[in-house]
């Protein structure tokens, strides 16, 4: 004990009761620095947290376990404790024992220089729960705010200072350096320790050995945010060029002083490469030339110049490679470095081929454009050479009416029409000047109506005819305007022309008017015509009838002599009577035929239409003739190409007509001549054609239309001998056309006359059947008389 006390001076200790500290001893102070006011009457808790800087309870029974202290001014001490109890005084002692060399400066001095250096956070650590034992203010500030001063941060666990340390990435490795006493150097961590922040770091981690084991770790900490984020910032930048370099359609290329690439864009690459082969071979798929297509040495080229420091701008130069050339501006720019010589070249080939081809195009289409230029002022010269001198008067108005072109006839015509004023400037000066317009129709026309206000509207206006009229003056004038637009549709121009037409006018009016006495003349001569025709017809008429009676009582006697005295009546009596009959019937045919046509022409004959067998009835008819025609020495054929067609026909009227032919054609044949009687059904147009042929005298071309006329004969000597009138054939015509058919001729002096009636195939609807068989029978023997009367047998 005594010992104890005798110690006691030297050995640092202090005494509490109930929790209050009762006594420090001097060695206490010296061991901590604490003043023993600042100590005495404290409570023991405080004094704890002030000597071990947390919140561990101690209960000291291991007097052999080393303690960390740390001192007032924060120096960390190796202490041992031991614990007294005195039960009666109820106090207890506390005896700190310090480890020798135990201040961490004397133990690592090397670490506490590089604390103090400063050049890099750094703090030390104990290895067994990670206690910050000490850290320069640099690594402080890189603790979170609330740990980031010594008094705040001293003696706390590495967990306790980094929030989220526990159990991360950060606390392993911390353990594996304790563990495999190997310093552990991380680099560019991004966060530290635990990841929470953005910034990047370099961290070694030592181990420090005592007594052959890791007793402590030291972190040295360093920011490389800024050497992180310039590097990203370069690697970005270098990529936004190459990008740049990739999009511009340039060629770009660096090259070093000595003329190797350094980079550029995609295709530069292979360019160069190209170039620099090409240098020496003599075999070149790359020869460059200058704009006059003549070709450069590739030595002598002048990227050299630009190493030389030469700046070269827009030289134009092409390019043939692989047979296709290209045409190119060249430019190049030296950079120099601080000594002023050259370090790089720039170059930039700018591709202008489709440029050229454009420029070429351009001025092949001025040339082009000159050559139309020139042809449009040859037709512009022409045109103006029409316009000058044509008779029509035309005129050129802009949008205000004003007159901005003339031809010499307006000219002249203004002259005339506006007394001298050979240079009218304004469409409203010919308006006003007094005139008064009409249309065609002898309509007055109103400003609006007038073809100069219609074009100046945009109207189109084609031979619109103006009659104007002033005092005892007329003019007649033709106007065709034509607006002019430009692109946007907006009125520009207005071509207005004018054809004089006065004289014309004049001249058509005067042929007009003694067209119109002409022709009431000619009218009154055809009335005064035409009323003596039917005068005459009438007349016709009249003395036929009266010729017919007396006709009819003579023949009424002679059929009644032939049979009642002809037998009593000598010879010769028969003989003149026979003459008288035939001369009656001579008389009564042509009296038969004045009054039908006379009939025909007033549209007094009626038409007795039936449904008759026309091959039948053209047979029959033809038969009953073959007694005459025989008489003369005369062949007679029938031939028809069907057996039978029933068409409407009047019976009566195509008796008279085929009489009529065949009397003809026996008067006109002479003896051993032939007639034939020809019937043709023609389906496809729907007619049946019944021709009479002879082989007589014939008739001339020239009167193949005069006999089907009135009285016209062939020759008056021959129907002399023949004994006609010359009505026969224009009644046959008439009635033809009453049958609504045609006939027509075909005939050649001395080899015969073809007469051929073409009647159309129709059917009468009407069911009235016919009861002529024996009145036609007898009406035929009777027509045959009287039709014949004229041939002598
Ligand atoms: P005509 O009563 O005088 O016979 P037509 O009108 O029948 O009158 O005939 C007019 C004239 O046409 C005849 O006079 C004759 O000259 C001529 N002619 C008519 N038929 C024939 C014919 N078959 N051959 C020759 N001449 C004919």
């Amino acid at each position: 004990m005594g010992d104890y006390f005798s110690d006691s001076k030297c050995i640092p200790f202090i005494v509490e009761k109930d929790g209050i500290i009762q006594e420090v001893n001097d060695a206490f102070i010296m061991l901590t620095g604490f003043d023993k006011d600042e100590l005495k009457s404290n409570h023991i808790r405080s004094v704890w947290q002030s000597l071990f800087r947390n919140n561990t309870g101690f209960n000291f029974i291991n007097t052999e376990e080393e303690i960390i202290l740390f001192t007032k001014s924060l120096e960390v001490r190796f202490v041992t404790v031991s614990k007294t109890e005195d039960i009666k005084k109820s106090e207890t002692t506390y005896r700190f024992i310090e480890k020798p060399n135990s201040g961490l400066e004397n133990k690592l001095p090397f670490v506490e220089k590089l604390i103090q250096d400063g050049k890099f956070g750094m703090a030390i650590y104990t290895a067994r729960d990670f206690t910050l034992l000490k850290a320069n203010q640099m690594y402080l500030n890189y603790i979170p705010k609330s740990f980031n001063t010594k008094e705040l941060a001293y003696g706390k666990r590495v967990t306790e200072l980094f929030p989220n340390f526990k159990n991360s990435h950060g606390e392993r490795e911390l353990r594996r350096v304790v563990k495999s006493n190997e310093t552990l150097y991380l680099t560019e961590l991004k966060g530290l320790w635990c990841g929470s922040d953005d910034r990047y770091w370099d961290n070694t981690i030592a181990p420090i050995v005592e007594d052959g084991e890791v007793k402590y770790v030291i972190s040295l900490l360093y920011d490389v945010t800024e050497r992180v984020l310039s590097r990203e910032h370069a690697r970005l930048k270098k990529e936004q060029i190459e990008t740049i370099l990739n999009s511009v359609s340039d060629i770009i290329c660096i090259v070093d002083k000595y003329g190797n690439y350094v980079s550029g864009n995609e295709f530069s690459k292979k360019l160069f490469d190209l170039y620099k082969e090409n240098l020496n071979s003599v075999e070149k798929c790359f020869k460059i030339f200058d704009c006059d297509e003549k070709e450069l040495d590739l030595k002598e080229f002048d990227f050299g110049q630009v190493l030389k420091g030469k700046e070269i701008e827009k030289v134009r130069i092409n390019i043939e490679l692989n047979g296709e050339v290209k045409c190119f501006k060249l430019s190049g720019k030296p950079i120099f470095d601080k000594n002023h010589e050259v370090a790089n070249g720039v170059f930039v080939l700018q591709d202008i081929t489709e440029e050229i081809k454009r420029i070429k195009k351009i001025e092949q289409q001025n040339r082009e454009l000159l050559q139309s230029y020139k042809k449009i002022e040859l037709q512009k010269n022409e045109l103006n050479t029409i316009f000058q001198n044509m008779s029509d008067g035309l005129f050129v108005v802009d949008k205000d009416g004003k007159i901005i072109k003339r031809n010499k006839a307006f000219k002249e015509v203004s002259r005339k029409l506006f007394n001298d004023k050979n240079v009218l400037n304004h469409v409203n000066e010919a308006i006003d000047y007094g005139w008064k317009h009409y249309d065609e129709s002898g309509r007055e026309l109103l400003k609006e109506d007038l073809p100069i206000r219609k074009v100046l509207k945009g109207e189109f206006v084609k031979e619109q005819r103006i009659m104007s009229v002033k005092e005892t003056r007329k003019t007649y004038v033709d106007f065709s305007c034509t607006p002019i637009f430009d692109k946007n549709g907006n009125f520009q121009y207005g071509i207005v022309l004018g054809h004089d037409v006065t004289g014309k006018i004049e001249k058509e009016n005067k042929i007009k008017e003694q067209q119109d006495l002409l022709y009431k003349s000619e009218k009154s001569k055809r009335e005064i015509l035409e009323k003596a025709l039917i005068m005459k017809d009438e007349f016709i008429s009249l003395i036929s009838h009266e010729f017919k009676t007396p006709l009819n009582v003579i023949y009424s006697a002679i059929q009644l002599i032939e049979y009642m005295y002809s037998n009593k009546l000598p010879e010769r009596v028969n003989e003149l009577i026979k003459s008288i009959k035939q001369n009656t019937f001579r008389q009564l045919r042509l009296v038969n035929n004045l009054l039908d046509i006379t009939r025909l022409k007033s549209g007094r004959l009626k038409l007795k239409m039936k449904n008759n067998d026309i091959v039948l009835l053209t047979k029959m008819i033809v038969e009953s003739v073959r007694l005459y025609v025989e008489q003369k020495n005369i062949k007679l054929f029938f031939k028809t190409n069907v057996d039978s067609k029933i068409i409407a026909v009047d019976e009566e009227k195509y008796e008279r007509i085929l009489l009529n032919l065949l009397s003809n054609a026996i008067k006109f044949t002479s003896d051993g001549g032939e007639i034939t009687v020809n019937i043709k059904e023609d389906k496809l147009l729907n007619t049946v054609a019944i021709s009479v042929i002879d082989t007589g005298i014939g008739i001339p071309k020239e009167k193949h239309k005069l006999i089907f006329e009135r009285f016209g004969q062939v020759e008056s000597s021959l129907s002399r001998q023949a004994e006609g009138t010359g009505i026969g054939l224009s009644l046959v015509k008439l009635l033809v056309d009453a049958l609504e058919g045609t006939i027509n001729l075909k005939s050649e002096l001395d080899i015969g006359s073809t007469f051929e009636v073409i009647l159309p195939v129709k059917e009468y609807m009407e069911n009235e059947e016919n009861e002529l068989c024996l009145d036609a029978d007898t009406r035929l023997i009777n027509a045959i008389n009287v039709e014949f009367s004229d041939i002598y047998f």
